[in-house]
Formats: C-alpha cells, sequence, structure tokens
C-alpha cells in the first residue's frame, strides 16, 4: 500500500496521549518496528497519512520511525498495517463511549 505524509500542521493530540497510543488503541495491536517495506527503523512514533492509490482522502495514523515520519517521498507500507483513522469520532471516542456502555451492563 502506498502512502504519503500528511502535514496536519497541529500538535493537537487526543486523549490517548500520543498518536502512537492512539494507533495501538484503536487497531488493538503493537509494533516496535516501521511499517515501511524494508524498514528497519524503530522508535516508532504516529504518523499522520493518506492513501496514495486510492480516491480515499481520509487521514490515517500508522507507525512510522522517525526518519520516515518527516519524509515527504511516497512510502510502501505492509498491506496489512492496520490504517486508523485520524478522526478521533470514528476511533478513540467511538470507542470510549462503547467501554462505557459496557460498564454499566
Ligand atoms: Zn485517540
Ligand atoms: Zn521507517
Amino acid at each position: 500500500m502506498k502512502v504519503k505524509n500528511c502535514d496536519i500542521g497541529t500538535a493537537k493530540v487526543c486523549q490517548c496521549g500520543n498518536w502512537l497510543t492512539h494507533w495501538e488503541r484503536s487497531s488493538q495491536n503493537k509494533v516496535r518496528m516501521c511499517v515501511v517495506k524494508d524498514c528497519s527503523g524503530f522508535d516508532v512514533l504516529g504518523s499522520h497519512v493518506i492513501k496514495e492509490d486510492s480516491g480515499d482522502k481520509e487521514i490515517y495514523i500508522i507507525p512510522l520511525c522517525k526518519e520516515h515520519a518527516v519524509s515527504t517521498e511516497e512510502m510502501d507500507i505492509f498491506n496489512d498495517v492496520p490504517m486508523v483513522s485520524a478522526d478521533v469520532k470514528k476511533t478513540c471516542r467511538a470507542n470510549s463511549s462503547v467501554m462505557l456502555q459496557d460498564g454499566e451492563r
């Protein structure tokens, strides 16, 4: 899957604290390495990307190493990487309301 960094120009982070935690929580996954093919960079952080080869204009979070997080090149990532929406209403906010309902039962 081809993606490109998308600088949304905001330091604002959701309730997860940082975007990597946001990705881990929403995808129920954990990674220690960058998801770009042939990259073994670790020390990943959650980075905002858009899909390059689709009409999908949604902004997603994926775990990238520090170098790829600032890359302006197209990046080829593993196809099985969960793409977590940067839209918190669809992800962590949505999840937290589900958790609340579970607690009420
Ligand atoms: Zn979040
Ligand atoms: Zn990388």
